[in-house]
């Protein structure tokens, strides 16, 4: 007989900016965790903007000079980015670098840069002017000062190529944990359903304020809580309205999705942060995706298919 806690095998990792865990439970195989740690690593290596030899840094070191050579999974990403960012009229867009890096939240001490300085960086925010060649995998930044960041949709990715490749290994009862990107695989190994926490958006990590029961499915959540700053009784956080140039203001704290693609939803609840509740419930359900909104009135709003899965916490 096998013992399914013995047979859990787990890995807590750094990447792509963040921390990480994967847990498998009916794992038997040494070598799959490992496996799905380097693929993330990889995907870290090719899609950081932070990396020096990564494809992002050196489409965004030839911006205006020339297209660059890229990989195909670096190609597919950046289509699918910027189909987003046009189906989400540009409050997701890919080229958000200039201003994500002027603010550097998470990363400056409480540094609220001028008017002038974010005028002068924001001119640079245009996803239009990525231009993907996919016959020749290359891709090209029409201007000098543009700049690709995709640290609004990678941890998706990557959290569903972890699936991919453990589904494919056949393990049944997993949970992927890439920096708040869950995804499930089949139910726990007492065939119950996944609880997975929901953020309270006003307090420190690890405080939730209601648990979704799910199976097979992924819960990404995007809020002011991951990474911010107050200064003079102001949140500064990292999810950035391109049309301002500043932390987003859509009386939303956090917005958070459930549905199958995590690449998918990683990218609409950053969209749906910045639209607000109205439009980004719209752009939620173009993607077949249910959601849970917290308003900046500490509302909780979930949409109609959620409901039975969702308890709210006291
Ligand atoms: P998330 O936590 O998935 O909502 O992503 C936030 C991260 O995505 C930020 O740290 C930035 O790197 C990037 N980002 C911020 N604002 C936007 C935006 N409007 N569109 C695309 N990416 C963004
Ligand atoms: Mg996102």
């Amino acid at each position: 007989m096998v013992n399914i806690k013995e047979s859990c095998k787990h890995r807590q990792f750094e990447a792509l900016g963040t921390f990480n865990e994967i847990r498998i439970y009916d794992c038997f195989d040494d070598t799959l965790l490992e496996k799905a740690v380097n693929r993330v690593l990889e995907i870290d290596d090719r899609m950081s903007a932070f990396k020096k030899y990564s494809d992002i840094s050196n489409l965004n070191r030839n911006a205006g000079i020339k297209p660059v050579k890229v990989h195909s999974e670096t190609l597919n990403l950046l289509i699918l980015s910027k189909k987003i960012s046009e189906l989400s009229g540009g409050a997701f867009d890919i080229t958000v670098r200039p201003v994500v890096e002027l603010w550097g939240i998470g990363r400056k001490y409480n540094f609220i840069p001028t008017k002038r300085e974010i005028n002068k960086v924001k001119k640079y925010v245009n996803y239009k002017d990525l231009i993907i060649d996919e016959k020749n995998s290359s891709a090209y930044l029409k201007k000098v000062g543009e700049a690709v960041d995709l640290g609004g949709i990678a941890k998706g990715y990557a959290a569903d190529e972890v699936k991919r490749i453990l589904v494919q290994e056949e393990a049944t009862s997993a949970i992927i944990n890439l920096g708040g990107n869950i995804v499930t695989i089949g139910e726990r190994p007492d065939s119950m359903q996944w609880c997975i926490g929901i953020q309270n958006p006003t307090a420190v990590t690890g405080n939730y304020f209601g648990l979704l029961y799910v199976s097979d499915k992924t819960v990404v959540t995007s809020g002011v809580n991951e990474r911010f700053f107050i200064k003079d009784g102001i949140r500064y956080h990292h999810i950035i309205d391109p049309r301002c140039g500043k932390p987003a203001k859509s009386s939303l704290l956090s917005v958070t999705a459930v549905c199958e693609s995590s690449v998918i939803a990683d990218a609409l609840t950053t969209a749906a942060f910045v639209l607000g509740i109205q439009r980004g419930s719209k752009l939620l359900q173009e993607f077949d995706a249910e959601a849970v909104f917290v308003t900046d009135e500490l509302n909780v709003i979930a949409t109609n298919g959620l409901k039975s899965n969702l308890t709210i916490l006291n």
